[in-house]
């Protein structure tokens, strides 16, 4: 009994012990580097010192170092990131213009020391220590090294003889309370490193001009830099900066070298860009404390017409945040306009980098952002690489504040007229909330709490800035601004030159606030959980108006009720709540009430916010107004050969963002068949965020045309489908490339077939022939960088009644797999295979059957009427000449016959289209994207009337693939002789083909992997 007890003891213990957290500690680093650039070979080579003291309680045997210009090679995990993306400029790159860091001979305290690459990246070394380096102790690493400048493919590197060197030197990993964070370099997805000091010496040509991070130390540099700006000031003055001028010519570097040297203190990174083009534009601000600020901007001429702002924007910007969020500690903030492949601006510790901007505000818009880092990155040293909120989306909200403030709206301009954005319903326009709702109703979003390299790159932007942007405003609305204030600015003052981490700004905003904000911070930070309430019924009293709410989300956040007079908003908050509740609130005479009318919180449907929702009809389209319900309807316009043209009203709810249940009617008349004709589908869509289906989509078309006119008797023979269908997606993860289907499918054809009479044919009427078809398939699809899969299995069977009056049933089974390969670095040329192969499985008709499968497919072979033909049954002429390119996929128009080219047993084919390599030797009219390709086929039949039953085809020619292969032309050239005798020349040999699902955009656009 006392040993059990001593064992469940010591058991609770080492529990306990293993659970808590190690206390706050930080390492502490300091850098002495001398450095060369060789403008010649790219090269920037010298020495490096570190001093690393270990204020950690462990003993540390070894030391992880980041050898970041090592990334910019084949198979790292910046590589491999790339090519996720689909980013394929660095894997096509020549060898001389990726990088590397080379002649490391690392030493501690001067000895030399066992170091190994570790073992998946090369952008990360491992310092074997021979004598571990004990708590409170120091050591110092020092070596030489040569970094091969990359070319411009994210941050670090060189457009010519313009320099951005960026994690370039040797570095040591964070140690902390959590261990060793050893992270590859990564385009998206940022930095984690030790705070410490710099003293850093650059020799290069004395005309460059450099920007860094850091104080400079030399007088005649900044006498050199004082003349840049007197110079800038006068072209500025004199209005020389002309627009847009793009100068790539740099002027011969000076034989002479300089030697410049920077020192900062309390600084996590050390970044220098040197640009012998660079005008200088200095201003200093004055803090609240009386510190002062120096500013400067760097810029070339190109875009300098907009960046003689430059600098006012970056003291706007240091003044806005040190208001807001708490003082600027550093003596200077500097933004340069250089190359950049990572974003619009890059942050760096008192210096950013700015890519190209669209104009005056836009730049503004991203100085800000890039200024503001240093107080989110910079002073606030958080893991941003597995908490890429931290600084993204904190820094965001503070940069959407000061647009707001400053231009009026946080919102992104994307330059759409006013007139355009009322007739689409888009004057409150918010693409970040639009954003938001089209990934987070289809379940395609990701909690913040998700590392940078698992989100997918729409995420990234999403989960990382936008949607964290967004909750801290609804935390500010909540909390109220000066409330948010204070607690925000007592956490960067308790947090300045540390390494916070989520929970720790959880406990930091809970204690201040005295409130439980686990929905924030837990359940909406780390899942996928939406939140969503919806009104009840109001009854208006004298003093006091009751509301009931109901919580419809899957967070219990707090809320908002608004009581709206004229344009008065007046708003009273209440914390979260589950199941319904009701709610007393002062009563305004003749007000609205609804949840949240401002649009402060972050829902996932506001259409449920609203008292009333008047209903309207809108023409052609527009954006999701949650205060209005919309039918939006279109003019359409049809044609096949026997309803002549068609015109008609299309009815659909559909909206952007998506919506769960949406429908599309379009009644059309037929003016030759003087009938009402048309389509119609819903679809109904659930997502899960568990179990093995992710989504599950029930929609039902309803088709019907007429296929047959008879001129003689005047009658016309109409078919109608009506499909329901389930498709089930399966659960991936969110980066996978490859996405999986099943689907079932049950197709009932009605077809209208004319009675005649059995004597002299007389039409008597019609009768009604009736198909069901069931179909379950399995398809997989994959879009990768390099190619694009897409391969589908399927079994299909059914009963009907042959004209005979007998009963028959076949079984039959597909595979359709397409392959298409991106053959040529940054251009669309691509190398398709389709292979398709179909068998019937059982088959009671002796004989070929009313659908055998075809080589050809077309108006009278398309069996489940699973495409449009202009003229169905055409026999000649140009609408006898449409192909579909499904079941055999030849394109040679075969016309109707019992048995050429069908097969009641097995059809094998492979049909290869590729893109030229080369352009054609002659200029052509439009540059017609002509594409070669072979068809091949083998066809078994075991029907007594084949009259062989093996045979074997081919057919090669040229396409011609027009609006980006939504309409195919096919010339074809040779082929098998008997294939080539169906049609008696060239000219009636060829056929064209019309791919309308390539113009259905919003679903075009659910299909893209996100
Ligand atoms: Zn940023």
């Amino acid at each position: 009994m006392k040993k059990q007890l001593i064992l469940l003891a010591m058991l609770v213990i080492s529990i306990v012990s293993f659970a808590q957290e190690k206390p706050y500690f930080q390492q502490d680093v300091a850098y002495k580097m001398e450095v060369t650039l060789n403008d010649q070979t790219h090269e920037v080579y010298g020495d490096i010192e570190i001093s690393y003291k270990n204020n950690s309680p462990d003993a540390l045997d070894k030391i992880y170092m980041h050898l970041w210009p090592n990334a910019y090679q084949d198979g790292t995990a910046l590589a491999n990131q790339f090519l996720r993306n689909k980013e394929t400029d660095m894997h096509y790159a020549e060898i001389d213009k990726l990088g590397g860091i080379n002649d490391l001979d690392f030493k501690i305290n001067g000895s030399k020391v066992t170091w190994t690459y570790d073992l998946n990246h090369k952008d990360i070394a491992i310092l074997e220590l021979a004598n571990p380096l004990q708590s409170g102790e120091s050591l110092t690493i020092s070596t030489p090294f040569v970094v091969d400048i990359p070319a411009s493919f994210s941050r670090l590197g060189h457009v010519k003889e313009s320099y951005q060197m960026t994690q370039w030197y040797p570095k040591p990993a964070v140690y902390d309370r959590f261990g060793w964070h050893p992270m590859p370099y990564l385009n998206m997805g940022e930095f984690f490193s030790e705070f410490g000091s710099f003293d850093v010496k650059i020799t290069l040509p004395k005309n460059y001009v450099v920007g860094a991070t850091g104080v400079l130390q030399n007088k005649k540099e900044l006498a050199f830099l004082m003349e840049k700006v007197k110079m800038t000031n006068e072209v500025i003055e004199n209005e020389e900066f002309a627009k847009s001028t793009k100068n790539d010519s740099f002027p011969p570097s000076s034989s002479e070298l300089k030697t410049i040297q920077y020192k900062a203190e309390n600084v996590h990174d050390f970044a220098w860009f040197a640009d012998k083009r660079f005008y200088v534009q200095k201003s200093q601000v004055t803090l609240a404390s009386g510190a002062k600020v120096d500013t400067w901007a760097m810029f070339t001429n190109y875009q300098g017409d907009i960046w003689t702002k430059g600098v006012e924007y970056v003291d706007r910007s240091v003044l806005y945040y040190s208001e807001r969020v708490g003082e600027y500690p550093y003596p200077h903030a500097t933004a340069v306009q250089s190359a950049l492949s990572a974003g619009g601006g890059m942050e760096y510790p008192m210096i950013t980098v700015i890519g190209p901007s669209g104009d005056g505000k836009s730049l503004d818009n991203v100085i800000t952002h890039e200024v503001g880092h240093n107080w989110f990155y910079g002073i606030l040293g958080s893991n941003e690489r597995d908490y890429p909120w931290m600084d993204e989306g904190m820094n965001s909200y503070y940069e959407s504040d000061y647009m707001a403030k400053y231009y009026g709206s946080s919102g992104m301009d994307i330059g759409i007229p006013p007139v355009a954005m009322k007739l689409l319903d888009a004057e409150d326009l918010d693409i970040e909330k639009l954003a938001y709702l089209w990934q987070a109703r289809q379940l395609n979003n990701q909690p913040m709490n998700t590392t940078s390299d698992e989100l997918t790159m729409i995420n990234y932007q999403m989960s990382a800035y936008s949607i964290p942007s967004m909750m801290f405003k609804y935390l500010e609305m909540y909390l109220g601004t000066k409330e948010y204030d204070r607690v925000a600015q007592k956490y960067y003052t308790d947090w300045k030159f540390h390494h916070p981490y989520p929970s720790d700004v959880k406990a930091h905003f809970e204690k201040e606030t005295g409130k439980d904000l686990s929905w924030f911070f837990d359940e909406f930070f780390n899942t996928r959980k939406s939140i969503d309430y919806a009104l009840g019924k109001v009854v208006v009293g004298k003093s006091s108006t009751n509301v009931t709410i109901k919580n419809r989300g899957e967070i219990n956040a707090p809320f908002v009720i608004s009581v709206t007079k004229d344009s008065t908003v007046t708003n009273h908050w209440f914390d979260g709540f589950s199941g319904t509740e009701s709610f007393d609130i002062p009563a305004i005479e003749g007000a609205t009430y609804s949840i949240d009318a401002n649009g402060d919180m972050l829902e996932i449907d506001r259409k449920n916010n609203f008292q009333k929702r008047p209903a309207k009809l809108k023409f052609l389209a527009g954006l999701e107004n949650p205060k209005k319900k919309t039918l939006y309807v279109t003019p359409t316009l049809g044609y096949n050969a026997y309803d002549g043209f068609m015109l008609g009203l299309g009815f659909y709810n559909r909206v952007f963002p998506a919506r769960d249940f949406e429908f599309m009617f379009t009644p059309m008349f037929g003016f030759n068949s003087k009938t009402v004709v048309g389509l119609g589908s819903f679809k109904y869509r659930l997502y899960s965020d568990k179990g093995i289906f992710r989504e599950t989509t029930l929609s039902t078309n309803v088709r019907s045309f007429n296929r047959l006119e008879n001129t003689d008797d005047d009658y016309f023979e109409r078919y109608t489908t009506i499909t329901p269908s389930v498709r089930f997606e399966l659960r991936r993860s969110d980066i996978s490339q490859t996405k999986q289907f099943i689907t079932l499918k049950y197709r009932h054809i009605l077809k209208e077939k004319a009675l005649l009479d059995g004597i002299n044919g007389d039409f008597r009427g019609k009768k009604i022939n009736d198909r069901n078809i069931f179909e379950g398939s399995y398809e997989l699809k994959q879009n990768t960088a390099f190619n694009k899969t897409d391969i589908e299995f399927s079994i299909l069977g059914e009963g009907y009644e042959k004209g005979n009056g007998t009963n028959v049933t076949y079984i039959r089974a597909t595979l359709d797999a397409n392959y298409s390969f991106k053959y040529r670095k940054n251009k669309k040329k691509s190398f398709d295979v389709r292979l398709y192969a179909g068998k019937f499985l059982a088959h009671d008709d002796a004989d070929f059957g009313t659908f055998p499968m075809a080589l050809n497919s077309n108006g009278f072979t398309d069996n489940y009427y699973d495409n449009f033909y202009f003229g169905r049954e055409e026999q000649s002429g140009l609408l006898s000449k449409q192909v579909s390119l499904d079941q055999g996929g030849f394109k040679l128009p075969i016309p109707k016959t019992q048995s050429f080219g069908v097969t009641n047993d097995l059809i094998v084919t492979m049909n290869i289209k590729a893109d030229l390599p080369l352009r054609l030797p002659l200029r052509l009219p439009l540059n017609l994207p002509i594409k070669p390709y072979i068809d091949l086929g083998y066809v078994k039949s075991t029907a007594p009337s084949a009259t062989n039953p093996t045979e074997f085809f081919y057919n090669a020619g040229v396409a011609l693939d027009l609006f980006d292969g939504i309409l195919g032309v096919y010339f074809p050239l040779i082929g098998t002789e008997a294939l080539m005798n169906q049609q008696p020349n060239f000219g009636s040999r060829i056929s064209f083909n019309l791919n309308l699902n390539k113009l259905n955009g919003l679903e075009a656009l659910r299909n893209i992997s996100l």
